[in-house]
C-alpha cells in the first residue's frame, strides 16, 4: 500500500458544500454487500506512510446510518469531528459528540450510529491489521442480554 497523501506538508481542509473533504484526498463510498451490514458510510484515508505503523482515516456516517458491528484484534482510537451519535463498545452504549475520544480495545464489539445529522470521526489504526469478525446469532444473543445494547441494535436495524 502506497502513501495516499504524498509529500505535501499541508493538505487544507476543503469542504465541498456540506461534505467534509481534504484537498486531493479520495472519497471512498462503501457499498453494503450484506455480509458486513452498515449503512451510509464514507471513508477518506488522510494519512498512511511506510515509515509509520499508523493510518489515519476520516469516516462519515450519514444521518441515521451506522457502521458494521464488528470486533478484531487491533484497536482503534477515534475522535469525533462532527455530529452526534452513539457508540456501542463491548456491553455498553455511549452518547458521543464532537471532540469526544473513543478507545476501542482489542477484540471488543463496536458499532457507531449517527443521529439526525452526519457523524464524522477520525480513526487511527494499525496499518497492518487483522480482518474484522462479524457476530453470529449466539454472539448477538449474548449482546442483547443488556437491554441498552438491545435497544441500540434495534435502532441500527430500522
Ligand atoms: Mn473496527
Amino acid at each position: 500500500m502506497s502513501d495516499p497523501t504524498p509529500d505535501v506538508p499541508v493538505r487544507p481542509f476543503s469542504p465541498d458544500g456540506e461534505d467534509y473533504r481534504w484537498t486531493d484526498v479520495d472519497l471512498q463510498i462503501y457499498k453494503d454487500t450484506g455480509d458486513a451490514p452498515f449503512r451510509s458510510i464514507t471513508r477518506q484515508t488522510l494519512f498512511r506512510r511506510d515509515d509509520l505503523r499508523g493510518e489515519l482515516r476520516y469516516f462519515e456516517i450519514a444521518a441515521r446510518g451506522h457502521s458494521t458491528l464488528e470486533r478484531h484484534q487491533h484497536s482503534h482510537a477515534v475522535v469525533v469531528l462532527r455530529g452526534d451519535g452513539e457508540v456501542l463498545v463491548g456491553d455498553a452504549v455511549y452518547a458521543i459528540k464532537p471532540f469526544d475520544l473513543v478507545v476501542i480495545p482489542s477484540l471488543t464489539w463496536h458499532q457507531f450510529r449517527a443521529e439526525d445529522g452526519p457523524l464524522g470521526f477520525l480513526c487511527m489504526v494499525d496499518r497492518e491489521r487483522d480482518k474484522p469478525q462479524i457476530p453470529g446469532p449466539d454472539e448477538i444473543e449474548t449482546l442483547r442480554r443488556t437491554p441498552r445494547v438491545a435497544a441500540f441494535l434495534d435502532a441500527t436495524r430500522k
